[in-house]
């Protein structure tokens, strides 16, 4: 987090006069404004202020606040908090103001604000002398450590005719690399790193229409709960259904060029593993290390509150910085519930009214000014770039009807409900079909459509009825005998438990089914379709359901995902041929070789 400032000797423009842990009041000597940062104390903390009280300033201090005393001055610093933007992002791990943390997550001692060190990066200017630029357009590049190129972007709200500009060499962030002059004869240094204010959204030139989904390679994302590329989801599920891990694997896996993953408030131990982890992970289709293009956000349950508070802003104006760039950035936040509780512990020390489970009335509004920075934008400089936002929530109890959870319902368009009993049950991924929920169907049709499956909306509806009716019907065999049952509910549950054990469930530890190729998913699909159908069929002309269940081919529809490399998939072809000759071999059997 910036301030821009050295370390002078600022003027006191405000005194303490009352502290509750990280929020202070002071008497103000000038105007202060809304969401102006200031530097609090001898330690100069950083602070933000939250509240104008006639001659009363309301500040939230994003560090440690032990031993500030009422007296203590404060110094405004005229800017609002803003983070600096730049080459030097990708790969690190950073706490929620964008400060480096080592690998074990230590916090960073209190007053420090960015390194002494200087960094220069490698620049090359894209541009000459005299060009015109409008603001998002290229100046230059930097090479990113993966070999791609990283932009340096004149600045929203600047454009000109370039009147200086750097040879190639390497530069510091804080350096102008090129300066413009606007038709007012005004003139506008552009700098590596560039500073932009935590909670105002970056603009761009328009939202467009979604082109297609952020593919997982998760089965039960992609085909019965898609996100669409630019768009948002919740994942709640209690302690231990697998949240983590998921938000790992879609890390990991999904398309996005682009990672920002922030550890919001998780205890201190399960961060640890986060850091000491991803590090180590390789990206699976580069083979170079994942952190190249990830940025880790770190705020662990013991630092300090209204930092944590502040890091999901932090996180969201990195995820937009990226997305100017022209490219697709995934953010996953983990857990947006410990973030609401930060909001709830500084509002309750601030004495306003609280609202349902004890959160501040505008938990909602807030929620939804993070959720709303997830799209799929036409960026400033005319290119397409996209933000998706994945927020875990960990809800107390697992109870769903929760304030943070059922508010967060409100904005997002898929939410994968992850299920304790799934979980007990060691089924992953644990989320739950019948709780689940996609509004990005429709707008995704025509990418599978284009991937040679045209039926995947029928088959998607098939596969989510049957588990529909099997949650029924399972009630009901619980009372009268899964025997009792007539052929067609056994059917029903034959072929739900199908799709749950081998198309559903999908081990994120499986060397080969960790990743799901969308042929693959299609294959899988239409095989298992076929297999409703043609079963369907013979029950329907009196072959018995248990004769079905013990046809070899359903032991190895079981383990297709295991069995069939992502890379054979004409095992699938196979497959289907020997369902074909099974099912034609059984009706023949049921009608007694009518020839
Ligand atoms: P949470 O973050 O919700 O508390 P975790 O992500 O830490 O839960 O998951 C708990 C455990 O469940 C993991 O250690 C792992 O053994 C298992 N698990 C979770 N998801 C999967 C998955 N997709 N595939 C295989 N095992 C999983």
């Amino acid at each position: 987090m910036s301030t821009n400032t050295d370390s002078r000797q600022l003027p006191a423009d405000a005194a303490i006069t009352w502290i509750s842990g990280p929020v202070l009041r002071a008497s103000v000597a000038r105007p202060f404004s809304i969401n102006e940062a200031v530097l609090v104390g001898a330690r100069q903390l950083l602070g933000e202020v939250i509240r104008l009280d006639g001659p009363d300033a309301v500040i939230q201090v994003y560090e440690d606040t032990t031993g500030l005393r009422p007296g203590d001055t404060i110094s405004a610093t005229g800017a609002a908090l803003s983070v600096p933007l730049g080459p030097g992002l990708l790969g690190n791990i950073l706490d929620g103001l964008l400060r480096p943390l080592n690998v074990r997550g230590e916090y960073i001692a209190p007053g420090v604000r960015e390194s002494g060190e200087v960094h220069s990066w490698p620049f090359r200017p894209r541009v000459r002398a005299g060009a015109q630029l409008g603001a998002g357009q290229v100046v230059g590049v930097v090479k990113r450590k993966d070999a791609r190129l990283q932009h340096c972007l004149v600045p929203p709200g600047i454009s000109g005719t370039v009147i200086d500009i750097v040879p190639p060499g390497s530069y510091p962030g804080d350096v102008p690399v090129c300066v413009l002059r606007d038709p007012e004869g005004d003139e506008h240094p552009v700098c590596l790193v560039q500073h932009w204010p935590v909670r105002k959204p970056r603009p761009v030139q328009a939202r467009i229409p979604v082109e297609g989904p952020l593919f997982t390679g998760q089965r039960i994302l992609d085909c019965l709960f898609p996100l669409a590329c630019g768009s948002r989801a919740a994942m709640p599920g209690g302690f231990g259904t697998g949240k983590t891990v998921l938000q790992e694997t879609l890390a990991k896996w999904c398309d996005a060029e682009v990672i920002i993953y922030v550890g919001c408030g998780e205890r201190g131990n399960e961060m640890a593993g986060v850091l000491h982890e991803f590090p180590q992970l390789d990206d699976p289709r580069t083979g170079r290390p994942l952190m190249e293009r990830t940025v880790i956000i770190a705020n662990t349950s013991n630092m300090p509150v209204a930092a944590r508070e502040a890091s999901i802003y932090t996180a969201v104006t990195v995820a937009e910085y990226f997305r100017d760039q022209g490219l697709r950035v995934a953010l996953m936040a983990d857990s947006t519930s410990r973030w609401a509780e930060a909001l709830r512990e500084v509002s309750g020390r601030l004495g306003e009214l609280p609202g349902e489970g004890g959160y501040p009335a505008y938990l909602s509004s807030r929620q939804a000014d993070f959720y709303e920075r997830a799209a799929h934008v036409r960026t400033l400089g005319g290119n397409a770039g996209s933000l998706s936002i994945i927020g875990a929530v960990s809800p107390p109890s697992a109870d769903f009807s929760e304030p943070v959870t059922t508010h967060t319902k409100r904005h997002v368009r898929c939410f994968w409900a992850l299920d304790a009993t799934r979980a007990q049950a060691r089924f992953y991924p644990a989320i739950h079909p019948l709780q689940s929920y996609s509004q990005d169907i429709e707008v995704l049709t025509p990418f599978w459509s284009e991937l040679g499956n045209p039926q995947w909306q029928e088959q998607r509806r098939r596969f989510l009825g049957l588990l529909e009716e099997q949650a029924r019907l399972e009630r009901m065999a619980r009372i009268v005998g899964k025997d009792a049952l007539p052929p067609r509910q056994q059917h029903v549950l034959l072929c739900a438990e199908l799709i749950n054990e081998a198309f559903l469930r999908q081990s994120a530890f499986s060397e080969t089914d960790r990743y799901c190729p969308a042929a693959k998913q299609i294959a899988m699909m239409q095989l298992l379709d076929r297999f409703i159908e043609l079963s369907a069929t013979a029950v329907a002309s009196g072959v018995d359901v248990a004769s079905i269940s013990s046809l070899p081919v359903l032991r190895q529809l079981h383990r297709m995902g295991e069995e069939i490399d992502n890379d054979a998939l004409d095992g699938f072809e196979t497959l289907g041929k020997t369902l074909d000759l099974e099912f034609a071999a059984l009706s023949n059997g049921s009608t007694g070789h009518a020839s």
